[in-house]
């Protein structure tokens, strides 16, 4: 729908493997002090000298975690780079390289391969990471990309999951629920186009839903803000699978319960309005939605002046013993039980796993 068809279709086989990785790498620019070999050798090398280093990876498959129907390719690489380094950041870490692999059929010409690396590029370029390597390889099926994600923090600075502590606040970046309504709107557009393929979809209303779904963006200016702030948080981890599901990993890891209320999740206006006309409840997709890629963290009482002013922070609600459970705290002031749904309960034909 929103791709741009390239013309000219390259196949692979004419390249080669080698050709193909050369095509694909070669614009790549070494920035970081840490890399002291990038794409070329046998591995990269780092030198991270006296600090810690995070490592994460994730794999996306075509057909469970994207649809090329309408997933360009160039917001596909930029996509599977962000949810690494939004992995990386919810450590209290600064990102620094990438490796991307990818297995590819034939079906795809080299043109896709370059779109599909502009994104990667683009992403690699805003957040100012190295791509150090990676590998490539055909699939008699789909396509299947890898990103494995780098990055450096202090010892004192790294946050885990498992430090909340009774009383501290919970805390939230951004809004919450729009990559799963952007989601929707798309898979109803694919829907009318298989129907009628000359339909014209009217996205304007969804923009903003449709770019979280398709452009999310990882919250490095966070990792900054707090510590400009001089705030560190007690626990953190991104919001990939859902609000509810997230907060239970850190309860749980930390030996917590929370109270979260309702009144408080921070939702766009046109994720409201969105969620009314397909009839949805957004506090359900608020919470167990997924794809945010926003950060969530705990902080100490003592530390909420100096995050209260800020825009990008909301407060969500706070720790409790972990005798006293983990609950919604809804807008009649009922408490009902945090149930973790993430992506399968939603819906039975999307499986998607973080
Ligand atoms: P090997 O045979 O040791 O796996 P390759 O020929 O696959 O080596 O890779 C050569 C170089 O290109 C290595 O530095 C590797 O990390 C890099 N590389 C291979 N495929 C990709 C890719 N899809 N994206 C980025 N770098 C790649
Ligand atoms: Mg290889």
């Amino acid at each position: 729908m929103i791709e741009d068809k390239n013309q000219q279709r390259t196949d692979l086989g004419a390249l080669g493997e080698f050709g193909l990785i050369d095509h694909l790498t070669k614009h790549f620019k070494i920035t970081q002090e840490t890399t002291v070999k990038g794409i070329g050798d046998d591995a990269a090398v780092l030198d991270f000298k006296d600090k810690q280093v995070v490592v994460t990876t994730d794999l996306l498959v075509e057909g469970v975690h994207f649809d090329l129907a309408y997933m360009p390719l160039k917001h596909l690489g930029y996509k599977a780079v962000i949810v690494n380094l939004s992995d990386v950041y919810a450590m209290n870490a600064m990102a620094t390289q990438i490796t991307v692999s990818i297995a590819v059929s034939n079906r795809f010409p080299l043109e896709a391969l370059e779109e599909l690396y502009s994104g990667i590029q683009a992403a690699a370029d805003l957040y100012n990471v190295d791509v150090v390597g990676g590998d490539t390889t055909s699939s008699t099926t789909g396509l299947l990309i890898s990103v494995t994600a780098m990055g450096t923090v202090t010892q004192d600075d790294v946050v885990y999951r498992n430090g909340a502590k009774p009383n501290d606040l919970l805390v939230v970046t951004g809004d919450l629920g729009g990559a799963y309504m952007g989601l929707q709107v798309l898979e109803r557009e694919k829907q009318v186009f298989k129907v009628n393929p000359k339909s014209q979809p009217d996205l304007e209303p969804y923009t903003y839903l449709i770019e979280r779904q398709l452009k999310p963006e990882a919250r490095k200016d966070i990792v900054k803000l707090l510590k400009d702030l001089e705030v560190k948080p007690t626990a953190m981890i991104d919001v990939s699978d859902g609000l509810s599901s997230e907060i239970i990993h850190i309860c749980k890891q930390s030996e917590v319960g929370c109270d979260l209320y309702e009144n408080k999740l921070p939702l766009d206006p046109q994720f409201i309005s969105t969620c009314e006309e397909f009839d949805i409840d957004s506090t359900t997709i608020a919470l167990s939605g997924g794809e945010d890629y926003e950060l969530l963290f705990t902080i100490s009482q003592d530390d909420y002046p100096k995050i209260k002013a800020n825009p990008n922070l909301t407060v969500i609600g706070y720790i409790t013993e972990a005798s006293a459970g983990m609950h919604l705290v809804t807008r009649a002031e009922t408490k009902i039980p945090l149930k973790a749904q993430g992506w399968n309960a939603l819906s039975n034909t999307t499986d998607k796993e973080g």
